[in-house]
């Protein structure tokens, strides 16, 4: 083994579809491609959405297309305990603040927002005072202090990112009202305690690596790499969701082996020169980053 570690990290809420596919694809033949070990966790903290039948369906999946995996770690539904100590760490430096903004002020128009439409915190409850807090009625979320600080990574598909955490994301939310932490904190953690040394996932989670290397740093983590994945559209330009069920895998299964899925998955994202069948195995030689492009992929020959 060569001391890399890439993991996989779904959130079991539907069947994969081809999006999750490729990004799983490009996760493990980026780990396995330098003889590194693979890491599988089913990120299952929205216990409404996710089902325990899914899991089991994308495992089936994963080991149908060759894309196996050396350890499974205890999905986040069972780590609460974990992420509380951690919780706990952050309120005990000062850091952590109660917010009792509610979503739709947060969302309003007159809110700051980013250019993807999301909206950037302007502090609303930073400096609560005691006596205002408790005249507060709902139960709160907890935010982080960001600090005024630019985060920058160098991501193996995209190149320099960076950002400014109080700019262009404000104070965010670690743990809900009600008491559960975010993905945001319990990716961290895993990731770091599972040996995590690249995390690889689709571009749309590219601008929240600066916040999750913020938290590793108040944690004492190493940062991990960084390499994101384009996103794959439908044929009329769509991005993919789990109500694609033309293109989940349940479907793509009757038509293709698992080879001509990756085959052809490795050809539309220019890792491959052509659309032929290609193994799991033999994807580990032929994968290199350089190859992958960036843009988004449409999914024109499916
Ligand atoms: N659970 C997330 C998803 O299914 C991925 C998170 C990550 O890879 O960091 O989209």
């Amino acid at each position: 083994m060569s001391g890399c570690v890439g993991r996989f990290a779904p959130t079991p809420s539907g069947r994969m579809h081809l999006g999750n596919v490729f990004a799983a694809m490009v996760a493990w033949a980026s780990a396995k491609s330098k003889g590194g070990e693979f890491v599988l966790r089913m990120e299952d903290l929205d216990t409404l959405r996710t089902r325990e039948e899914y899991a089991s369906a994308i495992r089936e999946d994963l080991r149908w297309l060759g894309l196996t995996w050396d350890r499974e770690t205890e999905p986040q539904s069972r780590r609460s305990a974990v992420y509380d100590r951690y919780w706990e760490l952050l309120r005990e430096q000062g850091l952590l603040y109660p917010c009792y903004c509610t979503r739709s002020a947060l969302h309003s128009v007159n809110a700051p927002h980013r250019d993807d439409g999301t909206y950037i915190y302007p502090g609303t409850c930073r400096s609560l005072t005691d006596a205002e807090r408790a005249a507060m009625t709902r139960p709160p979320a907890w935010r982080v202090r960001v600090p005024d600080r630019e985060f920058s990574l160098d991501d193996w598909n995209y190149g320099h990112y960076r950002q400014n955490l109080a700019h262009e994301c404000g104070d965010f939310v670690v743990r809900r009202a009600d008491g559960v932490s975010v993905y945001q904190l319990a990716v961290v953690v895993d990731d770091a305690e599972a040996g995590v040394t690249e995390v690889v996932r689709g571009v749309d989670l590219l601008g929240s690596a600066p916040w999750q290397m913020y938290l590793q740093e108040l944690f004492g983590f190493p940062h991990p790499h960084y390499g994101h994945v384009p996103l794959l559209t439908a044929p009329d330009g769509r991005r993919l969701s789990k109500r694609d069920a033309s293109l989940d895998l349940a479907t793509l299964r009757r038509h293709y082996t698992a080879e001509q899925l990756l085959g052809r998955m490795c050809y539309l994202s220019g890792l491959t020169d052509c659309p032929g069948a290609i193994s799991a195995a033999e994807l580990a030689v032929e994968f290199s980053w350089k190859k992958l492009k960036s843009e988004d992929i449409c999914l024109k020959i499916f």
